[in-house]
């Protein structure tokens, strides 16, 4: 059983057609407590929600604390996109799920973060290898989902569903890069 984290639906709508098409079960958990300012938050997640309800697929909706987002990434505000302050960004989000799965007894996570060409897969492996660490029954599942046509498919799909398309990437520190 894979619980997916996904950050938005541009990011998540080639990775579950996927995994549809894989016959692959899954049930999305929102968790970007990243994401400033909250209406952009809201605007995100009510994306994808009404995607998600519209294909029937489960959707865990995950607090939103950016308080505590904000002490994970303290110090490292400065730090460039791809830098020191995302690979928290990325186990802080990845933790959290991990421990979710482990709760309602999801086999495997992934995220659909690895999905945009302007993050990097070694940190999001990292991350993910780090987060699933304190739970021997939880995977992670460090599937590259820029191939097997999944780009593509990714600007196909949000061209078809009219999604809305951020600017940037999430927290107020990726605002004017
Ligand atoms: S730029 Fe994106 S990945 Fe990096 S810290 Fe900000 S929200 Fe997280």
């Amino acid at each position: 059983m894979l619980l997916l984290h996904a950050c938005c639906a541009p990011c998540s709508a080639a990775i579950l057609e996927w995994l549809h098409a894989n016959c692959v079960p899954v049930t999305l958990f929102f968790f970007n407590p990243n994401i400033a300012p909250p209406e952009e938050y809201e605007r995100r997640k009510g994306e994808l929600k009404r995607y998600a309800h519209a294909l029937g697929i489960d959707f865990i909706d995950g607090d939103y604390d950016h308080e505590r987002w904000l002490d994970a990434v303290r110090g490292l505000e400065n730090q460039p996109e791809r830098g020191s302050r995302c690979l928290e960004c990325f186990k802080l989000r990845l933790r959290t799920t991990a421990q979710l799965a482990d709760t309602h007894g999801f086999t495997q996570i992934a995220t659909t973060l690895a999905s945009s060409r302007w993050k990097s897969l070694e940190q999001i492996a990292a991350a993910g290898q780090w987060a699933v660490e304190p739970f021997p029954n939880v995977r992670f599942w460090a599937k590259n989902w820029r191939k097997d046509g999944l780009s593509e498919r990714r600007r196909i799909l949000l061209q078809e569903n009219n999604f809305y398309n951020q600017t940037y990437c999430g927290c107020e520190f990726s605002q004017n890069l």
